[in-house]
């Protein structure tokens, strides 16, 4: 895996794609600087060893030029995060840039405007690409976020750089951490899904029966699992139509000596609202009118000990429904057990959608060995995809 650490940047320029996609209040203030903040030691590193940086990311989903999305809106951000000065050019492209660019000295930052200003950018096309290369000597990758999409500045461009590309220390993070539980894994090895669907993890879930030995299925999705089985779920979330597809599951983890865990007690509720009635009951008889809304006492205590068995953790989606308090309890207590084990010498990484949020939300981010910044990015690589963003930097 080629990093920034192979290169000598001193006098070079690097064009670096970034993933600077913050939330932005309605004054265009930044609400949530983390991402800039996972691109700042990529930067560092280049500028120390005497190189420039031309920053480029894309900012929501403008349609042409908007204001709204202006990077020029984060300049200010990147220069608190960074602790040094940010010129910035209202183009990605374009003779005005070149100039920014050709006068940018050792040592200096660049941010180009938003690249999704221009709609090639999405579309992956060459001679936009191409015009990007123009504007560094060596290309960088540091965007896991999007690497999942073959846009121009993501994976398009590499094309143009033969040798001189490579991963952000961030790329290479992310890159290393999914490779220290899918491939170099200390076993026993743990997966625990939870979240509202299956139909949204079924692919991750077939892949992943083949790297753990334990396998802790939670929140919504568990109640498809117990109706195959013919449980009682009451008034559940629960997807008919992937019954079979849940029997089939639990055929396969079988087959391949996977000990699969699903809750065996549920807090359920009489109303989806944090003030609802709550009682818990068995997993297999939830009276009708309630619903599952968070793993029991006892669920809790198993999954602990089961957490608490293994070296290597992945965790992707909430026990049950966090964002509402009465229902977190779940959530939290396997936040516990992970900060536990992982103190103990496992490996824990979070990542994939909500659960990055929940880990945020009970302070549990600092606790984990490592937390994913891309979703769909992270899923993808889960489901044993190749993604193009880093495909085309290995190639
Ligand atoms: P996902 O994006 O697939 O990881 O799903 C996360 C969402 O699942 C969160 O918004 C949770 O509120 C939701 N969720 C977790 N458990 C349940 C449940 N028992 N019933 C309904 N929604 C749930």
């Amino acid at each position: 895996m080629k990093t920034i650490k192979d290169f000598n940047f001193e006098n070079k320029k690097a064009i670096i794609r970034v993933d600077f996609n913050v939330p932005l209040n309605e004054n265009f203030e930044v609400t949530d600087k983390t991402r800039i903040q996972a691109a700042k030691s990529t930067i560092i590193d280049i500028l120390e060893q005497g190189g420039s940086c031309v920053l480029m990311s894309h900012l929501g989903r403008p349609k042409g030029f908007q204001d709204a999305f202006s990077l020029q809106h984060i300049v200010k951000s990147v220069v608190d995060v960074i602790g040094c000065k940010v010129k910035f050019v209202e183009d990605c492209i374009g003779s005005k840039v070149e100039e920014a660019v050709a006068n940018l000295e050792a040592g200096e930052i660049l941010l180009l405007e938003n690249l999704r200003f221009y709609e090639e950018e999405k579309k992956g096309d060459v001679a936009f690409a191409e015009k990007l290369s123009k504007l560094g000597d060596i290309y960088v990758n540091d965007a896991f976020g999007t690497a999942h999409r073959a846009h121009a500045s993501t994976t398009i461009i590499a094309q143009f750089f033969q040798e001189n590309k490579c991963f952000g220390n961030l790329l290479a993070r992310e890159i290393l951490s999914i490779d220290k539980v899918l491939n170099n894994s200390e076993k026993p090895v743990l997966a625990i899904l939870g979240g509202a669907k299956v139909s949204s993890k079924i692919t991750v879930i077939e892949n992943i029966l083949d790297k753990v030995d334990h396998l802790i299925i939670g929140g919504g999705m568990s109640f498809t699992f117990i109706k195959a089985q013919g449980g009682k779920i009451g008034n559940s979330i629960c997807e008919d139509d992937k019954q079979e597809l849940a029997l089939d599951i639990l055929k396969q983890a079988k087959a391949k000596g996977v000990q699969v865990h699903i809750p065996v007690d549920v807090v359920a509720a009489d109303d989806f609202s944090n003030d609802a009635n709550t009682q818990t009951c068995d997993i297999n008889a939830i009276p009708d009118g309630w619903e599952g809304v968070d793993a029991g006492p006892k669920s809790r205590e198993i999954f602990d000990t089961v957490v608490n068995q293994c070296k290597t953790i992945l965790w992707n989606g909430p026990l049950g429904v966090f964002e509402m308090e009465s229902f977190a309890a779940g959530t939290i207590a396997l936040g516990h057990s992970i900060d536990k084990a992982t103190k103990n010498g496992a490996f824990s990484l979070v990542g994939g959608g909500d659960s990055v949020a929940a880990v945020k939300q009970f302070g549990f981010a600092e606790k984990v060995s490592y937390v994913s910044t891309g979703g769909g990015a992270m899923l993808e690589m889960l489901e044993g995809k190749t993604l193009p963003g880093i495909e085309a930097i290995e190639k």
